[in-house]
C-alpha cells in the first residue's frame, strides 16, 4: 500500500457519453482503478472548451442533459472517493462577450485576444467576480463536495506555449488595463501614474514593478480568500486546491509570481494543497523536470503538493506543431513519470485526464500494477 492519494481530472463527460457508465458504475470503475479523489468537470461553473473536449451530437447532448452532477458526486462519495468541484475562475471566454470590460490588457497596452482555445479575464474585474464566486458557493450548496478546485487562478498567459527556447519578453504579461493600474494606484498608493497615452505600462514596468507584483500577488491570494471563507459558510470543511503553475522561484525570471501573480508563499495562507501542473511533455521538458519541479514547490511550501502528470501528448498538431514536443507518451513513460512524482514526495499524483485513462488499456494497466 502507497501512502500517497492518486486522482483523476475528469474534464469531460466521456464516461458516462462514450464509455456508457452510469455515475454508480463510473465511481466503481475509478475506485477499481485504485483512484483516490477526482478533480471533476460540472455545471454549476460551467467549463468552457479547453484542449480536451470535442463537440457533442444531438443525441449525446440530450443523454448529457439528463444526467444530474449531484448523481456522480454522491456515487463517488459513496464508494469512499473525495469529489472536488473543479472550478475555474478566471477563464470563460463567453462571458467576455457578456463583460468586455474584463478584457485584460498588455504591457504594450493591446488588448488580449483568443490563441487557440485560450483568452483569461481581468482578476480585477468585480462584475464578473462576482457572478463566478456565486457560482463556486452554489457548486459547493448542490455538490457537498470534499473540495473546491481552483483552475485558471491567476493573471492571464497562455502557459502551455511557454517552451525551454522561449523567454519571458516573448509573451504578453497582464494585465495593464485602466482599472487594473486605478486600483493599483490606489491601493499601493502610487501618486504620480502617468496618464494613457502616456505609456503608464513602461513606467510601471521601470519605477514600481515590484510594487505591482506585490498588488497582483495579493489579490490573486485575496480571490482564493474570498472563496474560501464563502464556501466556509455553506459547508465547514471544504478544502481549497490551488491549480498552480509549474514555474517556481527564478523560472522565467520569476514569471510564475510577476507575470502570473500566483505567489506560493502568499497563497499557502489559503491553500490546503498545491495542484502543480507537471505537464513535462507539454512544456517539452524530460522527465526528470517533474521531481525538480515537485520538489521546488515543497521547499517554499508547507502545504501538500499534488502532480498531475499527462496520459497522452498534447499540443503536437495545429498551430502547435514542429515546436519541439514530443508526438509520443508511451506507457512506460507515463509508469515513470508516476514513480518519479512519488519519488519526489508529492502528496497526491492525479492524472490527466481520466477520459484519456479510459482510452488506453496499456496505461490502465500500468496503475493496476503500480496502485
Ligand atoms: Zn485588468
Amino acid at each position: 500500500m502507497s501512502s500517497e492519494k492518486f486522482g483523476v481530472k475528469v474534464y469531460s463527460y466521456d464516461w458516462h457519453l462514450n464509455q456508457g457508465l452510469s455515475p454508480d458504475q463510473a465511481a466503481e470503475r475509478l475506485k477499481n482503478q485504485g483512484i483516490d479523489f477526482a478533480v471533476v468537470q460540472n455545471r454549476y461553473v460551467p467549463m468552457a472548451s479547453s484542449a480536451v473536449e470535442s463537440g457533442l451530437s444531438d443525441r449525446q447532448q440530450a443523454k448529457l442533459e439528463a444526467l444530474d452532477d449531484r448523481d456522480f458526486a454522491e456515487a463517488l462519495q459513496e464508494v469512499g472517493l473525495e469529489y472536488w468541484a473543479a472550478c475555474n475562475v478566471f477563464f470563460a471566454p463567453d462571458q467576455l462577450e457578456r463583460h468586455p470590460e474584463c478584457r485584460p490588457v498588455d504591457q504594450f497596452g493591446l488588448t488580449a485576444r483568443k490563441i487557440d482555445w485560450y483568452v483569461g479575464i481581468c482578476p480585477s474585474c468585480e462584475s464578473y467576480w462576482k457572478k463566478r464566486k456565486a457560482q463556486v458557493v452554489e457548486a459547493v450548496k448542490e455538490l457537498q463536495p470534499y473540495g473546491v478546485f481552483l483552475g485558471f487562478i491567476r493573471f492571464p498567459g497562455f502557459w502551455e506555449l511557454w517552451l525551454p527556447h522561449t523567454k519571458r519578453d516573448d509573451w504578453p504579461e497582464f494585465c495593464f488595463c485602466s482599472r487594473c493600474r486605478a486600483r493599483f494606484a490606489e491601493e499601493m498608493g502610487i501618486d504620480d501614474l502617468p496618464e494613457e497615452g502616456a505609456d503608464p505600462q513602461a513606467w510601471i514596468r521601470s519605477q514600481v514593478y515590484e510594487k505591482f507584483v506585490e498588488w497582483k500577488t495579493d489579490l490573486i491570494t485575496e480571490r482564493v480568500g474570498e472563496i474560501s471563507e464563502s464556501v466556509q459558510e455553506v459547508k465547514p470543511g471544504t478544502e481549497i486546491m490551488v491549480n498552480t503553475l509549474p514555474f517556481i522561484e527564478d523560472d522565467f525570471s520569476g514569471a510564475g509570481r510577476e507575470v502570473f501573480g500566483q505567489d506560493k508563499r502568499k497563497l499557502s495562507s489559503v491553500t490546503d494543497v498545491f495542484e502543480l501542473m507537471t505537464y513535462h511533455q507539454m512544456l517539452g521538458r524530460k522527465l526528470h523536470w517533474i521531481g525538480n519541479t515537485i520538489r521546488r514547490l515543497r521547499k517554499i511550501t508547507n502545504r501538500p503538493v499534488s502532480s498531475t502528470v499527462q496520459v497522452k501528448p498534447y499540443y503536437t498538431e495545429g498551430m502547435h506543431a514542429g515546436r519541439g514536443r514530443e508526438a509520443q507518451l508511451s506507457p512506460k513513460e507515463f509508469e515513470r513519470a508516476i514513480s518519479i512524482a512519488r519519488n519526489a514526495g508529492a502528496e497526491r499524483i492525479s492524472f490527466f485526464t481520466w477520459a484519456d485513462l479510459l482510452e488506453t488499456e496499456a496505461k490502465e494497466e500500468v496503475l493496476e500494477n503500480l496502485l
